[in-house]
């Protein structure tokens, strides 16, 4: 069964198309810059060998775009598909699933309009994310139009965490609550790291940790989300790269009262200019850890800053959990720096986390653990895989 695999975005489309036999990547690719006349695609076959091409060409909208990707995929040459029908199922990541959607759905008409109603909690990505879905519709007719949220895996949280401490009626009516992000991301995490544990699923206890761009973490019990750090929107939590994470909700009042700086200013802010950005003046951690090396007082406090943030969800999600067996790094960050990881793990021996240094060094790719024998709690590298997570929640949904 071969799946494609869909992220749509602004101007932008990602895409994946598996042999769900064997989880072989097909063919992937990216079509950039929707909209501007400098947009490309660039495809990426893998049978038999790795073949990469760039097509520089206007690609006005999303449909062009789409047209271009299938068109790719059928090329009579490196072609991995004849005809558009030998993809059973086209899955969407979808950003916010609001309270509706816990688990993937099989899109019709109601599922878009909900879709459309939720745009209001995340006005950047919904609406892309529904564009994507219509004109996959339009070239795969004949498939099964799935979409996975990125909040679903969060809707296990029960109310204590998920609840803010404001007025009844704001969730009641107005649905303010925490929802979390990243979901895909901690439900292929989590459900690997639980595999590498010798106890049933019901028993175990892990924290997943997503340092990328933008960051996140999520405490899991028996495989289900009991907490997590983003909250209604991806601004919450841990500091990131562009984006503060936990404010005293009493800022945003001083930046408008005292400084009469405006809403939509304080909002651009706090997401696109603040984190690692607005501390050390670069949102690339490897520029940050460099600057930190020759002594940079701003990148030494941005990392301080940085590092102390996950700490301090550990120890709180250990405590949520009231037990320990794992944790997990991934994506960007999470996946590549050793320097990252090391900080992070200082001085954690008092939670029963002890890194090994050289196996945190040493090079690799994969699930690997780099804890030491005597560590309590496992620390693992789990490289993240959002797009087969929905290749195969797919899957086990058709
Ligand atoms: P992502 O959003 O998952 O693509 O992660 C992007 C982040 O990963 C950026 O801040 C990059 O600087 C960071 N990153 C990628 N490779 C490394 C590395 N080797 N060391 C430190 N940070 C890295």
């Amino acid at each position: 069964m071969k799946i494609l695999v869909i992220n749509t975005g602004s101007s932008s489309i990602k895409y994946v198309v598996y042999e769900m036999e064997g989880h072989q990547v097909l063919a992937k690719g990216l079509v950039d810059r929707i909209g501007d006349p400098a947009s490309s695609l660039t495809n990426s076959f893998y049978t038999p060998e790795e073949h990469k091409q760039k097509i520089e060409i206007s690609i006005p909208n999303h449909a062009v775009g789409l047209e271009l990707v299938v068109k790719t995929l059928m090329d009579p040459e490196k072609g991995i598909i004849k005809d558009t029908n030998e993809i059973s199922a086209v899955g969407h990541r979808v950003v916010h699933g609001g309270e509706r959607f816990s688990a993937p759905v099989v899109i019709d008409e109601e599922i878009k309009a909900k879709i459309k109603q939720l745009i209001t909690l995340a006005p950047l990505h919904n609406p892309s994310n529904l564009e994507g879905i219509k004109v996959a519709e339009k070239f795969f007719p004949n498939a099964k139009q799935v979409a996975v949220f990125d909040t679903a895996f969060h809707q296990t949280m029960p109310p204590k965490s998920y609840r803010y401490p404001i007025p009844n009626w704001l969730y009641t009516e107005e649905k303010i609550r925490i929802y979390g992000m990243h979901g895909t991301s901690h439900s292929y995490v989590s459900k690997q790291l639980i595999a590498q544990l010798n106890k049933p699923v019901e028993n175990t206890s892990v924290i997943s940790i997503h340092l990328g761009n933008g960051c996140s973490m999520a405490a899991v019990h028996g495989g289900k989300c009991i907490d997590t750090s983003m909250g209604l929107s991806p601004l919450a939590g841990l500091m990131m790269g562009t984006r503060s994470g936990d404010l005293d909700p009493a800022v945003p009042f001083y930046l408008g009262t005292t400084l009469g700086m405006k809403l939509e200013d304080i909002d651009k802010m706090l997401n696109k200019e603040s984190g690692l950005k607005g501390i050390a003046g670069s949102n690339d951690m490897r520029d940050v850890l460099e600057q930190r090396e020759t002594g940079n007082a701003n990148a030494i406090l941005a990392i301080d800053m940085y590092v102390q943030r996950i700490k301090k969800y550990i120890g709180a999600y250990m405590a949520e959990l009231g037990a320990l067996d794992a944790i997990a790094f991934t994506a960007g960050i999470g996946e590549n720096s050793v320097k990252l990881r090391e900080l992070v793990c200082e001085g954690l021996g008092v939670l029963g986390i002890e890194l090994d240094k050289s196996k945190n060094a040493a090079s690799g790719s994969g699930n690997r653990r780099i804890s030491t024998d005597n560590s309590k709690v496992e620390v693992w590298i789990i490289p993240t895989n959002e797009e087969l997570e929905i290749a195969l929640q797919s899957e086990k949904l058709l």
